[in-house]
């Protein structure tokens, strides 16, 4: 059996594209937010008016004008600030870092242009995927017990009781799917869901992750690098909690940056869910410490096996699973090397010329100023090999 909520309440938007900074809470006036939004067609204008009526807030303006200015540009790079500031982005999902290894460009004008992100997300082959993946999260948990949630405080934590749920199932040597994970690695908050886990017959736990595809094909190496480090960074956040790693501290930061309230009564309904499988617990604060204990205190071994099982989309047929080996070292140092270019130390990079045909599967080739150049660099490389001077050109 595992836990669902009945009514799923809208997340915060956890996105680049709402005003939704600590700046704009500290002003506490309404007027104040709607003469910002109202004046951003002129920004100079905006800037002294805004000046002009409240000097006695200095604080805000050199930073605040600089941020309302770094989001409604379409630049791929605004210089001196941070992604992280521009995007608005305390932390990640593992899925959202693993994009950097399909191309970073298209990674951002996806948040730049959430419209046509939501049109690729569209597209029958990452439908069918989804359905692909519910098919499969309902073959391992066939009894659903729905709780009804009111509010997202409620939503979170019935995500907790499930994972309680789960790691139970897991101790009693069980298949376990859809299992949240989350921590600070690289010094950053991480986050995500485990799509498989499950003991092979000699007892080692294997860790795997579920990618559909249109060809009934294996992918290319440049493909699977993201799949790879995704399972990667999975177990190093899984084997970190159940070896009772957590750091509170950084969990609460990441709740309050989703606006949750963690001394809120949870409903009636969660409260006596969670009386029922034997926890006390009145707010989403109390379930967690209740969460961290019970994971502190697990003997859940690390992950052993990392696997990424690969299914035919049209037909559902499994291609393959591919085993990964897994590399810590050599896994961090990417991880690194892409939360550098969210800390503002390094600049986005576009595909290689060897990866040019994803470009031609991107809707952003038309504008993306990344391809523009690769197209002219290739142009000339090519216009040196056939050159008759050329030592390389074969004649
Ligand atoms: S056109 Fe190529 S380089 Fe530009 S965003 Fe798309 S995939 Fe990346």
């Amino acid at each position: 059996m595992s836990l669902n909520n009945t009514k799923l309440p809208e997340e915060h938007p956890d996105d680049w594209g709402d005003i939704s900074d600590a700046e704009l809470l500290n002003l506490q006036s309404e007027h104040l937010v709607s003469s910002v939004r109202c004046s951003v067609t002129s920004e100079a204008e905006a800037e002294t008016h805004f000046n002009q009526k409240h000097e006695k807030i200095p604080k805000l303006k050199a930073g605040f004008f600089l941020k309302v200015k770094a989001r409604w540009s379409q630049d791929v790079s605004i210089p001196n600030v941070r992604p992280m500031d521009r995007f608005n982005k305390s932390h990640f999902s593992v899925t959202q870092l693993c994009a950097h290894s399909w191309c970073e460009i298209h990674m951002i004008y996806g948040l730049l242009k959430p419209q046509v992100r939501r049109k690729e997300m569209q597209r029958k082959e990452v439908t069918t995927g989804a359905s692909i993946h519910l098919s499969r999260e309902r073959e391992a948990h066939p009894n659903v017990l729905k709780v009804p949630v009111i509010t997202r405080e409620d939503k979170e934590a019935v995500l907790y009781l499930s994972m309680l749920q789960k790691i139970k199932a897991i101790h009693a040597g069980q298949h376990v799917r859809e299992f949240p994970v989350f921590g600070v690695l690289e010094g950053m908050f991480l986050s995500g869901i485990v799509d498989d886990l499950r003991r092979s017959d000699s007892g080692e736990l294997a860790l795997s992750d579920l990618k559909t595809r249109k060809h009934n094909s294996f992918p290319c190496p440049s493909q699977a690098r993201g799949h790879f480090l995704q399972v990667g960074l999975y177990k190093l956040l899984f084997d970190s909690m159940v070896s009772g790693q957590l750091d509170r501290g950084r969990i609460i930061l990441y709740l309050q940056a989703r606006w949750l309230k963690l001394q809120q009564a949870l409903g009636d309904r969660v409260q006596e869910q969670a009386k029922t499988m034997g926890y006390s617990a009145a707010t989403l604060e109390e379930l967690l410490d209740v969460l961290l204990a019970v994971l502190a205190s697990s003997n859940i071994q690390e992950v052993n096996k990392l696997h990424v099982e690969y299914h035919h989309q049209s037909t559902g047929s499994h291609i393959g699973t591919s085993k990964v080996e897994f590399q810590e070292t050599q896994l961090k140092t990417e991880l690194r090397g892409y939360l550098a270019y969210w800390r503002g130390e390094r600049e986005p990079q576009g595909v290689d010329i060897e990866d040019a045909w994803k470009c031609t599967i991107c809707p952003h080739e038309e504008i993306c100023d990344w391809r523009k150049g690769q197209t002219t660099d290739y142009s000339n490389k090519r216009a040196k090999l056939d050159s008759p001077n050329s030592s390389l050109s074969g004649t």
